[in-house]
């Protein structure tokens, strides 16, 4: 299998897991891979069901945003996607989802982190994931705000939107996602009965060097 056939598995390996773990309503949310070794990745097309994709329904758009293979129009987020691989060399998968729990929590008010409230958070997602200013959904506004957000880290949630992930492949993306929805669910358990218990900061110190190395993200 040549690269350009294996990040088309990826992203549908992607499109699979999020139907599998109920990440996507009807068309909502767009996954891709990098091609290893070129400057090209590979994109699920606007509003088409994951459940029906083939592989050569995906696109295959270059650094600089134009779109060198494909019968269908793009994902309307492939900027967003696109941005981050530029800024992460170390990122080879791109996740958004409209996620249940990660769109509530990143729809309520005053809102601007996810705090790491347990081991999975810190050590998968490399410790609190910022929330980004709502943008419309499509806009280089919207593309720029979450490449900026997501900084170093797995994960960034979108304001009054939902979340995107990364991964150094398809699989940790996803696992991201999952680690990000269950952390909202948690907080919205945690918050009916109290308050999170901050986590001790030299542990999340040392854990984020060990994500940052497993990454190569430092
Ligand atoms: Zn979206």
């Amino acid at each position: 299998m040549n690269n350009l056939e294996a990040a088309k598995q990826e992203v549908l390996k992607g499109c699979r897991l999020t139907i599998e773990k109920a990440f996507t309503v009807g068309t909502a949310g767009n996954i891709s891979a990098r091609v290893a070794g070129e400057e090209l990745f590979v994109i699920t097309p606007t509003t088409m069901d994951y459940a029906i994709l083939t592989a050569e329904d995906l696109v295959v758009i270059d650094m600089e945003g134009k779109v060198v293979d494909g019968k269908y129009a793009p994902s309307i987020e492939h900027n967003l996607h696109r941005l981050i691989y530029l800024k992460r060399p170390d990122v080879n998968a791109v996740v958004h989802v409209h996620s249940t729990y990660a769109t509530a929590y990143a729809s309520i008010e005053g809102i601007t982190v996810m705090p790491s409230i347990d081991i999975e958070s810190i050590n998968y997602l490399g410790g609190d994931v910022d929330r980004c200013p709502f943008a419309a959904p499509g806009s280089d506004e919207l593309a720029a705000y979450t490449s900026d957000y997501l900084g170093k880290k797995a994960a960034v949630l979108m304001q009054n939107h939902g979340s995107t992930c990364v991964g150094k492949d398809m699989g940790t993306a996803i696992t991201a996602c999952e680690i990000v929805e269950k952390t909202c669910y948690s907080l919205f358990l945690i918050n009916t009965m109290g308050k999170p218990i901050p986590f001790d900061a030299a542990f999340k110190e040392k854990a984020w060097n060990k994500y940052s190395n497993k990454f190569g993200v430092k």
